[in-house]
């Protein structure tokens, strides 16, 4: 079904989705870099203004036009609806996505977890808007046209500002930096300069296994009407159980599945938040901990009440969990 990359050559086609975000946003005033409405530039335009990228074989397909933040389920499904149909297209060696900054680690962890394909996937963004003075999204999206017809290029990736970071890695570090983005203690995979790609790490390799697991997990979520219900939640100082205890009371058509706690230090949960945790979990909720630190990961302590998934930040951990409770 997802057949191998082939060397990426100029007649391998890049199908580039669209689906909004600052890179597509337009402002009153070319110098106001906050006050904009994302995705408002249709694709098409988007790609015509990048010179570097006349002449390729590129196909422009518009998914959704939407800021980022509001990423939902019915936009990832259409995503990954759309990928599924054209990494199985023997012409085409790669797809861009240009996305939103704020929830683009989600969606390439979502995809890294989904996709079994050898073909890279590379995400990008900008951090302002298409009308902004000095635009950062034009050479954002030329690099990462750059990256995905890179000889050898293979895995769920993000580009900014020159450089790539695997989908496991890539997480929002900045607010409003045009290199808002870093890869954690495993740094960038390659840098982008000046047309030039310089690899510094293996490429990653895309989670799904190309086999029936893979392909169910896939076939539930394309056809999931929501996804398992997980809130995600911070252990802090003076911490306490109430917000655990409400969503446990709370009965709904979605009801609480999944918890996770972005722990102090190593995973630690204040004694409050702990026990009410606890308590979820004896009735059925999955409880996991992760860390809410910005580095290192949770290192396993036997006889911990709590389960902890280590490496990945709070929200991919969310995510991870949420994909564990629908291939359960
Ligand atoms: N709110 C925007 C979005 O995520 C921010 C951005 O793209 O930089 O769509």
């Amino acid at each position: 079904m997802f057949p191998a990359n082939k060397i990426a050559d100029d007649r391998s086609v890049t199908v580039v989705l669209g689906t909004g975000g600052t890179i597509a946003g337009r402002s009153a005033r070319a110098d106001d870099h906050v006050g904009y409405v994302s995705g408002e530039i249709a694709l098409a335009d988007l790609v015509a203004n990048v010179p570097g990228l006349q002449g390729l074989q590129l196909e422009v397909e518009q998914v959704a036009q939407i800021d980022s933040k509001d990423m939902d389920l019915r936009v990832w499904q259409a995503l990954v609806q759309r990928l599924v149909h054209h990494l199985a297209r023997p012409e085409v060696g790669s797809v861009v996505i240009t996305h939103g900054t704020d929830t683009l680690e989600e969606t390439a962890f979502l995809l890294h977890s989904l996709l079994p394909s050898d073909k890279p996937v590379v995400l990008t963004c900008a951090m302002r808007p298409a009308s902004a003075l000095m635009a950062d999204g034009p050479q954002n999206l030329l690099d990462a046209v750059t990256l995905a017809r890179h000889p050898g290029a293979k895995g769920a990736m993000a580009v900014c500002a020159g450089q790539a970071f695997a989908a496991l890695d890539v997480c929002k570090v900045h607010s409003y930096r045009l290199d808002a983005f870093d890869g954690g203690e495993a740094g960038a995979l390659a840098l982008i300069e000046n047309g030039q790609v310089r690899q510094l790490h293996p490429w990653p390799v895309m989670h799904a296994p190309n086999h029936d697991a893979g392909h169910d997990l896939r076939q539930r979520f394309l056809s999931a009407a929501a996804l398992p219900s997980v809130t995600l939640l911070t252990s802090h100082a003076d911490a306490d159980g109430l917000i655990v205890q409400a969503l446990l009371a709370s009965a709904g058509d979605r009801s609480m599945q999944g918890l996770v706690v972005a722990g102090t230090g190593n995973g630690t949960v204040h004694r409050t938040l702990a026990a009410a945790l606890a308590a979820a979990q004896e009735q059925g909720v999955r409880v996991v901990r992760t860390t809410r630190c910005a580095r290192g990961q949770v290192l396993a302590q036997s006889g911990h009440a709590l389960p902890e998934i280590s490496a990945l930040s709070p929200v991919k951990a969310r995510l991870a969990l949420a994909m564990e409770l629908l291939s359960a």
